[in-house]
């Protein structure tokens, strides 16, 4: 996302680069750009006002600094200020004092929500709670079944009204559902409510009446980012007819130019919570406003990047990795390697955790042309060698690397071509570590 974005500002930063010192000109000129990349990007007209309106006083004041040149100085400025209308500080779940926290998922049809409860459901897993999954979409054929498939996938519990999908009513289902969840234990309850293709009061009055009758301490407002500006009127709609306190965007990985992310807080008054960003339970993340603002500048995402590998990386595997390389206890192996790729992987598609590195927006071309099954049948032909050979690649000869071509149906031309850059790569990190280096990846396919 923000790609057309990101490129455009790059292209006024460039242009500022040269300068030593800006006259009133030159930020007006610079502000004519950001406003037009802005309004391309399907910014709402006000946001775009308002956050211009700022820089340029910002940019008016600034002064000759021995740290800063001046483009780096705007640079900051557009910087906290794109974090200023996403939202500020980032803002998650608030739990209630007397569990269950209530939290009740509205918007419209498509936009997400059962996808989503699914997602929160495996997030707060993920923080250590007992989510259950309420399933008060009694409208939509097969909805309750979705969730119920999203609540195994999760692996958490969906409370569903008794004979099944269709009937009953959702107001009674989500109470009994917080009575259950009481008895049970369970300290945070999603209600996903139904969802239409329009605004409509039925829709509005039913949310409202669960809404009534649950009392939740969260309602989030889901909402696909690939509507634009529509979804900045939904949710003012949404607003206007039940009040919510939270926005959650989905689908951002499809969502190329970034309006609505960028519109909806400081329309709203609301901050966006999470963000989706595809159909997979883990493409779902707390929204941080401050690492957008950094993406769109194309500074990249390292801290979404650190967190994730935290969780993703199995520490004990990594140390001993780590070990190994430091130590020179044994020899880093292919079966090491092997290891490490799998981790990576873990964390979603190589294309997409380097694009989330710094700088990354100079390496686009290189990082799309990332070609997945290549890295594929490098894990095929590491899988079909025997653990002595992962183990020791000096004992790899003709028929050997023969046989494991075959076993992984690639030529010995490519199993030729990995023992190669693997041995290449190991030299060069065992340089590295001497050096009191870090262990890194050895070299991944160009
Ligand atoms: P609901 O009607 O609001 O419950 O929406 P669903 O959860 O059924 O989602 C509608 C469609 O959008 C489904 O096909 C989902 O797989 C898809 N979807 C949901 N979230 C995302 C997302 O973040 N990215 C993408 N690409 N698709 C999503």
């Amino acid at each position: 996302m923000f790609d057309t974005l990101q490129d455009r500002l790059a292209d006024v930063f460039k242009g500022l680069r040269s300068k030593g010192r800006l006259t009133a000109a030159d930020i007006d000129a610079t502000m004519r750009e950001i406003r037009i990349a802005l309004l391309e990007a399907d910014v709402n007209l006000g946001v775009v006002k308002e956050f211009i309106a700022a820089v340029k006083e910002r940019s008016l004041g600034i002064e000759l600094s021995k740290a800063l040149n001046p483009s780096q100085q705007i640079i900051k400025i557009v910087n906290e200020e794109l974090v200023t209308i996403l939202g500020g500080e980032a803002r998650t779940i608030r739990f209630a004092k007397r569990p269950p926290t209530v939290i009740m998922l509205a918007g419209l049809q498509g936009a997400g929500k059962t996808t989503l409860a699914g997602k929160l459901a495996k997030w707060l897993r993920g923080e250590k709670h007992a989510p259950l999954l309420v399933a008060a979409d009694l409208q939509r054929p097969n909805a309750v079944n979705q969730l119920q498939i999203v609540g195994e996938r999760a692996g958490v519990h969906v409370f569903a009204p008794e004979p099944g999908n269709g009937v009953g009513d959702p107001v009674k289902v989500a109470r009994d559902a917080i009575e259950h969840a009481q008895r049970r234990l369970y300290d945070v309850v999603i209600v996903d409510t139904a969802g239409r293709l329009g605004i409509d009061e039925t829709l509005m009055q039913q949310a409202a009446d669960i809404k009534a009758a649950v009392n939740p301490d969260e309602v989030l407002f889901v909402v696909d980012a690939m509507i634009g500006q529509d979804a900045v009127n939904t949710a003012k709609a949404f607003e206007d007819g039940i009040g919510f306190d939270g926005v959650v965007l989905t689908k951002l990985d499809g969502d190329a130019r970034g309006g609505a992310a960028l519109s909806i807080a400081k329309v709203v008054g609301k901050p966006i919570m999470f963000a989706s960003n595809g159909e997979g339970l883990g493409d779902f993340d707390v929204f941080h406003p401050d690492r957008m603002a950094s993406r769109i500048l194309g500074m990249g995402d390292v801290l979404t990047l650190i967190e994730q590998a935290e969780k993703t990386f199995d520490a004990e595997q990594s140390r001993a990795a780590a070990e190994k390389l430091m130590g020179g206890r044994a020899k880093f192996s292919l079966q090491d390697f092997l290891g490490q790729m799998q981790q990576l992987r873990k964390m979603g598609p190589l294309s997409k955790i380097f694009g989330m590195l710094p700088g990354a927006g100079q390496f686009k071309d290189a990082i799309n042309e990332i070609d997945e099954k290549e890295v594929d049948r490098i894990e095929a032909i590491i899988h079909s060698m025997t653990p002595a050979e992962r183990d020791d690649v000096a004992i790899l000869n003709g028929s050997r690397r023969a046989r494991i071509a075959k076993g992984s149906g690639t030529q010995v031309s490519d199993v030729n071509q990995l023992v190669n850059r693997f041995v290449e790569a190991r030299k060069m990190m065992e340089r590295m570590a001497g050096g009191g280096g870090m262990p890194g990846m050895p070299g991944m396919p160009p």
